[in-house]
């Protein structure tokens, strides 16, 4: 019975032929392919005609893999093995069909052959999108960088102007082309934001601060804003908020400005609210509730997720002055708190803008009192001689107007690193300050820095350095301070801001 069975489904797989020494089939099982016995193996099959040269007397086997052989009709896959034998025996033929295990494999091999080229495609994708974004930020960080001398010589020219005698006209020019530039040097601050946030180099600082006084100063300059648009401001702070966290106040400051301006932006009747409350105060660390509400515009729900998007803006309205980046340098900075930004609105009545931040809190915090800024104050009875190491004559200019309209400097500009070290050597003229631009066109401020740090004079290699540079980056700052840079002053500066750090900085 079982032979029976056996007949009736057994596939058979290999067939064993006994051929002679000039290539004749003299013996065959048949069980793949009828019909070899008597044939010449080489009239079977053209692959079958190599194998009449192997047909010796000598112990011998020799295997074929993968062998595609199309007999009577079939089409298989097989091993071929020719078994010689050294006793002058008859040699043996085995085919082998192994169709479906060369299939499968086959297949398997395909599989893996596409899915390594699949991750190879992907990896090079990453390879591409990562230089692509690295190109990106050093394009964004180079151009704002450039963009950085022509808007200091527009602020520093305006507020020189504001101060001549101007008719009522004038003065209102010059004040549209301050709020101009302002909003310009804005919108380059939040393009390198963003360039540093996709970038990774964006990290918050940690320091202690007065929460309350930042509040009130946020309030105060809100409050009157809005009151000059016509707007309800309210504004509520818990009794209960800390007196002194530890966080990052400029980059909390950043948050809530950039929400209240928005507020402002979008409401044109009714007000603003304000409200800051503690959430939690537990282990060491303070969750601080912040809401800003307005009865403005408001956002459509199915642009509530859209808005935190770099450069998205869903009003149509062209009078809303703008880039798109607000709202997600907002959302990147309260991620990097571990938290996040909600916002609920009311198309046509108004929105609400919430986030919990956590800060530190406890009571060893204390505050450093700041270092006490001398105020721009000069010694009245002498000049100083300024050295400004500078190519850009925007910057060169914009600096002799505000050191001249003092009346206590001697200005000396080169560009030069050969220049500018003869300068600090000159003995009979003693430099007090070197204002040093970092990117020269073809010489690294800090490098000079580090050869002005060599002079054999010690008044010579100790003179206060002050680099001009828009490039501030963390790195940036190490590589200023290990070339002997004592502080930075931070492009675009003002009048105030430069005759500041030169106060601060003179010995
Ligand atoms: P910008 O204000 O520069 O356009 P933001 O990223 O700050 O960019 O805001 C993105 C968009 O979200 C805005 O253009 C506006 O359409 C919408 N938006 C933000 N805040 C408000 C608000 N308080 N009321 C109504 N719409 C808002």
């Amino acid at each position: 019975m079982l032979e029976v069975y056996k007949k009736k489904y057994i596939k058979p797989v290999l067939q064993y032929s006994i051929l002679d020494f000039e290539g004749k089939i003299v013996e065959s099982d048949n069980a793949l392919f009828l019909n070899f016995k008597n044939q010449y193996v080489g009239d079977i099959h053209p692959f079958f005609e190599t194998l009449t040269s192997l047909l010796i007397a000598e112990d011998n086997e020799t295997v074929f893999s993968c062998v595609h052989l199309n007999i009577e009709d079939k089409v298989i896959t097989a091993d071929i093995i020719l078994q010689t034998f050294a006793d002058a025996k008859n040699p043996l033929l085995i085919i082998h069909d192994l169709t479906s295990h060369y299939s499968n494999y086959q297949t398997t091999a395909q599989v893996r052959n596409e899915s390594v080229i699949n991750s190879q495609i992907l990896e090079l994708k990453n390879t591409y999108l990562k230089e692509k974004e690295v190109f990106k930020n050093n394009f964004i960080a180079n151009f704002s960088h450039e963009l950085r001398d022509p808007l200091t010589g527009i602020l520093t020219f305006t507020d020189i102007l504001s101060k001549t005698n101007l008719d009522l006209k004038q003065k209102d020019y010059i004040q549209i082309l301050n709020s101009s530039s302002n909003f310009l040097k804005k919108m380059i601050d939040d393009i390198l934001d963003i360039s540093k946030i996709e970038s990774g180099n964006l990290e918050l600082s940690i320091e202690p601060f007065y929460l309350l006084e930042l509040l009130n100063e946020i309030k105060f300059n809100y409050k009157l804003k809005a009151e000059q648009k016509g707007l309800e401001f309210n504004y509520n702070f818990d009794s209960k908020l800390p007196e002194i966290i530890g966080g990052d106040a400029k980059r909390l400051q950043q948050v809530l400005t950039n929400l209240l301006d928005n507020a402002l932006k979008f409401t044109d009747t009714g007000s603003i609210s304000f409200n800051v409350s503690l959430n939690q105060l537990r282990a060491q660390k303070a969750s601080i509730h912040f809401e800003i509400v307005d009865t403005g515009i408001g956002i459509k729900d199915e642009n509530l997720e859209t808005i935190f998007s770099s450069f998205s803006q869903v009003s149509n309205d062209h009078s809303y002055k703008g880039t798109g980046l607000g709202l997600a340098i907002v959302k990147h900075l309260v991620e990097l708190t571990n938290s996040k930004i909600s916002v609920s609105s009311n198309y046509g009545k108004g929105s609400i803008f919430s986030t919990n931040i956590n800060f530190v809190a406890n009571s060893t915090l204390v505050i450093n009192k700041p270092k006490n800024k001398k105020e721009a104050k000069f010694d009245v009875s002498r000049k100083y001689n300024i050295l400004l190491v500078e190519d850009s004559e925007i910057t060169q200019l914009s600096v002799l107007k505000i050191l001249a309209s003092q009346g206590h400097f001697f200005l000396d500009i080169v560009t030069k690193p050969d220049d500018a070290l003869a300068r600090i050597s000159n003995i009979d003229s003693e430099v007090d300050l070197v204002l040093m631009d970092i990117k020269l066109k073809e010489f690294r401020g800090d490098e000079i820095a580090k050869q002005i740090r060599k002079l054999p004079e010690r008044h010579q290699k100790k003179v206060p350095i002050v680099a001009m540079t828009a490039k501030i980056f963390k790195e940036d700052l190490k590589r200023y301070k290990k070339a002997g840079i004592n502080d930075v002053l931070k492009k675009p500066f003002n009048e105030r801001q430069l005759l500041e750090i030169i106060a601060n900085n003179l010995k």
